[in-house]
C-alpha cells in the first residue's frame, strides 16, 4: 500500500494488527470451501497439531470468529456465575479490560493495581488469594500498554492446589514469546490472530485444561451461547468449529503456523527478543528511555517514554505524515507519554533499522536534539552484534 501522497511505502508498525507476509496474505485469498467438509477438516486438523506448541499445551485449542477480546470474554463467561469471586491483576490497559468483563458478567471482580510497565508481583498476588474463594485469578500476559512481561510460571505455582482457575490473556504474546502452559499450571490461555500469529484480525483461540474443561461443563454458570466452549469442545476432537468458521482467515493461519515451525519455534522466540532489544537500545540512544522495568521487558513491543515537551501524539503523527510510517502512542493514562512500535511477526533487521532512522528525522524536525546524529541506528547494530 502507498499512499499517493507519499513517495514512501506504507509500513504498518503497530503492536498489532501488523504487516502480514506475502505467503500468508495469499493463502487468505484461496477459494472457499464447504466450512464442515473434509478438506476444512484437514486445515482445522493441521492448525491444532502446529497452534498447540504455541500454548505449550497437549489440551484442545478451541477456534472462534472473534477478536481478542471475544476470547477474553469467552475464558470469562464459561467459567463463571455471577456473584463468583474473580482476582484480576491490572497493570495496564488490557488487565483493566480483562477486569470490566467480568464485572460486566456480574463477578464480584477484586483488583490487585500495579505499577503500569512492572509485572505483577507473585507475592502480592499469593497473599491476596489466601483471603478469598476465588472462582478465577485473571491476567494479561504480554501488556500491550505498557511492554511488561508477567511471570506466569510463578502466579501458576500459587494455583496448583487450589480450585482457582488461572485465565491468561496473550493475545499480544503467543507466537513472540514463549509459553508453557502445561508446566506452569494455566488454564486457558487466549489469544488473536492479528498480532504475532501475523494474520488479519478476526480470529481468537482459547487452550483448556481439564480442570477449566470440569468448570465448563457445568450448567450453572453465566449464560452463553455463540462463546459457548462446551460446544467449541464437542466439535474440536472431530475438527470442526460449532458455528461458520472464519474460512479465509483459517487459511491464512494454517500458512502463518507453517511459516513458524519453518523457521523454528526457538528460532522465532529467539528473533522477536533480539530484534526487540535492539530497537529498545536505539530508542534509548535517541533520548526516549524505555518504559518500566527492563527486566519484564516485552519481546513483542517496544515502549519507549517521550521526555517534554514532545508528545507521542506528536511523534506518531510525524512518523505517519511524513514517512507513511504507522506506530502506536497510547489511549489511556499514558497518552503522550510513550511511543509504541510493534516486533512482532516477520520482521527483520532491516524493518527496525528503519523505524529508528525515521524515528530519528521525527525527532529532529519536532525540535528534539538527539545526541549525535545516527545515534539511534548505531546503537541498535551494536546491539545486533
Ligand atoms: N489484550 C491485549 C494484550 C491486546 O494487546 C489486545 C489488543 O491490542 C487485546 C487484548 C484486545 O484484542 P482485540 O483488539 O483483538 O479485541
Amino acid at each position: 500500500t502507498t499512499s499517493p501522497a507519499s513517495p514512501y511505502p506504507y509500513r504498518l508498525r503497530l503492536p498489532g494488527p501488523i504487516s502480514i507476509p506475502e505467503r500468508i496474505r495469499q493463502a487468505t485469498a484461496r477459494p472457499i470451501i464447504n466450512h464442515r467438509g473434509p478438506e476444512m477438516r484437514v486445515v482445522l486438523e493441521e492448525i491444532q497439531r502446529l497452534i498447540q506448541p504455541l500454548f505449550g499445551t497437549t489440551a484442545p485449542v478451541l477456534t472462534f470468529g472473534a477478536s481478542g477480546t471475544g476470547v477474553m470474554e469467552a475464558s470469562l463467561v464459561n467459567v463463571l456465575a455471577p456473584g463468583e469471586k474473580v482476582l484480576a491483576l491490572a497493570h495496564g490497559q488490557f488487565g483493566d479490560r480483562y477486569a470490566q468483563i467480568a464485572r460486566a458478567l456480574g463477578a464480584e471482580v477484586d483488583v490487585i493495581e500495579s505499577e503500569w510497565g512492572w509485572a505483577p508481583d507473585p507475592a502480592v498476588v499469593a497473599a491476596k488469594l489466601a483471603t478469598a474463594n476465588y472462582r478465577a485469578l485473571i491476567t494479561v500476559h504480554n501488556e500491550s500498554s505498557t511492554g511488561a512481561v508477567t511471570d506466569l510460571s510463578a502466579l501458576g505455582a500459587l494455583l496448583r492446589d487450589r480450585e482457582t482457575l488461572f485465565l491468561v490473556d496473550s493475545v499480544s504474546g503467543l507466537a513472540g514469546m514463549e509459553l508453557r502452559q502445561d508446566e506452569w499450571g494455566v488454564d486457558i490461555i487466549v489469544t488473536g490472530s492479528q498480532k504475532a500469529l501475523m494474520c488479519p484480525p478476526g480470529l481468537g483461540f482459547a487452550s483448556v485444561s481439564e480442570k477449566a474443561r470440569k468448570v465448563i461443563e457445568r450448567d450453572d454458570r453465566c449464560p452463553r451461547f455463540y462463546l459457548d466452549m462446551r460446544k467449541a469442545l464437542a466439535t474440536v476432537d472431530k475438527h470442526e468449529t460449532a458455528f461458520t468458521c472464519p474460512v479465509s482467515l483459517l487459511f491464512g493461519m494454517q500458512e502463518a503456523l507453517r511459516a513458524i515451525h519453518e523457521e523454528g519455534l526457538g528460532q522465532v522466540f529467539a528473533r522477536h527478543k533480539r530484534l526487540s532489544d535492539a530497537l529498545r537500545a536505539g530508542c534509548v540512544a535517541l533520548g526516549l528511555p524505555a518504559f518500566g522495568d527492563p527486566a519484564a521487558a516485552s519481546r513483542t513491543v517496544v515502549v519507549a517514554s517521550v521526555p517534554e515537551p514532545l508528545t507521542g501524539g506528536a511523534i506518531v503523527k510525524h512518523m505517519y505524515e511524513t514517512y507513511n510510517t504507522v506506530i502506536a502512542g497510547a489511549r489511556n493514562k499514558l497518552s503522550g507519554r510513550v511511543v509504541r512500535i510493534g516486533t512482532m511477526g516477520q520482521i527483520s533487521e532491516a524493518d527496525i533499522l528503519t523505524d529508528l532512522h525515521y524515528l530519528e528525522l521525527s525527532l529532529t524536525a519536532l525540535g528534539h536534539k538527539v545526541p549525535s546524529p545516527g545515534c539511534g541506528v548505531t546503537a541498535a547494530i551494536a546491539s545486533l552484534r
